[in-house]
């Protein structure tokens, strides 16, 4: 069993996590003159002149009551590209560690370790877009310190393999980082129902996709609890706003709205498949458990001005591994989805 202790650097053991006024004060108080705030108030309406709860309290009790993750568990960042930051910054020592992704997949693991100096080791998917489960047997080492495993994958739309995932959960001597960003489009289960079996796995969800968040930047991770402290003790005290803590809670007291999104989303993805599969110069629809779908056409760049030229802007991802001629296509409006497929049949 992989005990993350062993695998945080070495001098963020003893670093200690800024302390604000509040922190140190611990009580009931009437008056607030701790923080150097403004005590007269925010120069536009709205109370925002005190600085937010460091530790998201409200919002890590409400999380932990939808998803049946204890609080100690709940990590709250800026977007979830902070914790993907963090938790390279966390057990990545520059220069010596690396990190395993399996490219083509999201692009910030790639980005966030460049900025750290960290070596990302790529070991690609095969063209099924699944696991090459011995070529990633292949390069773990001890400087193997986070293994980046996307599900549904971002820019392929499918589910990993559970069983391969499992796996390498277990041989796996580092973190391994299960990106579930699109969890709430899938038919799989949740990994957090795993975080209690294994110390190692770190899962990341988001409120940019089926929350429909993404403007407000707040994304989570669930983890054991001390990979949930130490993160605590290396962010920014404030990582969150006050407006967007409120903001995240309301939507988060709105799950059922949530739910109705995705039902709709999930009905007009069917359509677009459906839609979209009989064309000829279709040549490929991979399997989607997102809000996405990655569509192989034939004449794909003239396919994308063309669209460009109607003001309708879809993904090319053409350049990306195995992507060869692939469109990405979020799944927009009922209406912005009959649009897209009239202009593509227009088109051919
Ligand atoms: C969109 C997306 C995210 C979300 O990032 P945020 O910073 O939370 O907006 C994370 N992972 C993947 C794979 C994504 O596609």
């Amino acid at each position: 069993m992989v005990s993350p202790e062993n695998l945080v650097r070495n001098h963020l053991k003893t670093v200690k996590a800024y302390s604000s006024a509040r922190d140190e004060f611990e009580g009931e108080a009437e008056v607030f003159l701790d923080a150097n705030e403004n005590s007269l108030g925010s120069a536009t309406e709205g109370f925002y002149n005190r600085y937010p709860d460091p530790h998201h309290k409200a919002l890590k009790n409400k999380w932990s009551e939808i998803k049946g993750v204890a609080t100690n568990s709940i990590f709250f960042g800026n977007g979830s590209d902070e914790p993907i930051d963090l938790l390279i910054r966390l057990f990545c020592e520059p220069g010596e560690d690396h990190i395993i992704t399996l490219p083509p997949t999201y692009g910030m693991y790639a980005v966030s370790s460049a900025i750290n100096a960290v070596e990302n080791v790529k070991v690609p998917l095969t063209k099924e877009f699944q696991i090459d489960l011995n070529g990633v047997k292949a390069v773990i080492n001890r400087h193997s310190k986070l293994l980046f495993l996307c599900s549904p994958n971002n820019p392929s739309g499918n589910l990993l393999d559970k069983q391969v995932m499992l796996e390498l959960v277990k041989i796996f001597p580092g973190i391994v980082v299960v990106d579930e960003a699109y969890i709430d489009f899938s038919p799989e289960a949740s990994w957090i129902n795993e975080l209690v079996n294994y110390r190692n796995v770190v899962v990341l969800q988001t409120l940019s996709k089926a929350w429909g968040m993404a403007g407000i930047r707040v994304g989570v991770a669930m983890a054991d609890p001390y990979v949930v402290s130490m993160l605590e003790r290396i962010k920014p005290p404030y990582n969150l706003s006050q407006a967007n803590q409120q903001l995240a809670l309301e939507a988060l007291n709105a799950e059922a709205k949530k739910n109705e999104k995705v039902d709709t989303l999930l009905s007009e993805r069917d359509r677009l498949i459906n839609e979209l599969k009989d064309l000829g110069q279709v040549q490929e629809i991979i399997e989607s458990a997102a809000n996405f779908l990655l569509v192989r056409f034939d004449q794909v760049q003239e396919l994308f001005d063309y669209l460009i030229n109607e003001k309708v802007i879809v993904r090319n991802r053409t350049k990306e591994l195995y992507c060869e001629n692939c469109l990405r296509l979020t799944v927009g409006t009922p209406d912005e989805n009959t649009r897209l497929i009239h202009l593509i049949k227009e088109f051919y």
